[in-house]
């Protein structure tokens, strides 16, 4: 699998209990990297780990692992998750392209995707989060009831990710174009960026979707 090579990041990395190096290693095991087996929700492309820390502190009773592909942003999280501990989180630095190499089927409960890069270009559609291809990837990894849940203010990328649910065969069980004026935001966390478009005015556009159980 493709790990990213991580220069000065690499050392902090390394030496993180928080990170996982070898996560193939651990698929079919991830209950065994926390103190308490229950419930595990992924954040896929979670940056610096805002989104991912806060929500591991709100749900003590669920394990988190957060996924990002490039070392220098996830020293960011392992810094402050190392500043005010947490036993429910860990994360791995790879491409998410590899996610069904780490993660066993049914192994998880609940994938965040937080406004994930929207590779404008057609001809780049495949490399975004919610295309069917990475649908399919989830699809090998999540419980029968797995829910996939996406943020975005990109609207282009948003109506693309509906049809693209559509397309997989997946459900809605349901979207909005403004988050936060709307039934669902309440519980809401906000992530970084988030945070820095809705200041703008940006409206948050949110859905929700799963699958048929197999
Ligand atoms: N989720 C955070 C938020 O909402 O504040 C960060 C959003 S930022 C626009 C997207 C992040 O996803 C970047 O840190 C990027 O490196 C990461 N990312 C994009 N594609 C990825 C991939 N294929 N695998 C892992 N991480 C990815």
């Amino acid at each position: 699998m493709r790990l990213r090579n991580i220069p000065s990041a690499d050392d902090a990395i390394l030496n993180s209990e928080y990170c996982i190096k070898n996560p193939e290693e651990q698929k079919g095991h991830w209950q065994d990297c926390f103190d308490k087996v229950q419930p595990l929700h992924i954040e896929i492309g979670m940056g610096k780990g805002r989104f991912i820390m806060d929500t591991a502190a709100l749900h003590p009773d669920i394990n988190y692992i957060g996924i990002e592909r490039y070392s220098s942003v996830l020293l960011r999280a392992l810094q402050k998750v190392e500043q005010n501990p947490l036993p429910n989180i860990k994360f791995i630095c790879m491409d998410a392209a590899d996610v069904a190499e780490v993660f066993a089927k049914d192994e998880v409960d609940r994938i965040y995707l937080n406004f994930s890069d929207p590779w404008p270009k057609d001809r780049h559609a495949k490399r975004r989060l919610t295309s069917t291809r990475f649908l399919e990837r989830y699809n090998n990894i999540l419980t029968p009831e797995g829910r996939v849940m996406f943020k975005t203010d990109n609207k282009d990328l948003f109506d693309f990710s509906l049809e693209q649910v559509e397309e997989a065969g997946w459900i809605l069980e349901n979207h909005t174009y403004d988050l936060h004026h709307s039934e669902y935001n309440e519980g809401n966390v906000m992530t970084e960026y988030e945070e820095k478009f809705s200041a703008k005015g940006n409206p948050i556009c949110r859905l929700v979707a799963y699958r048929h159980a197999k």
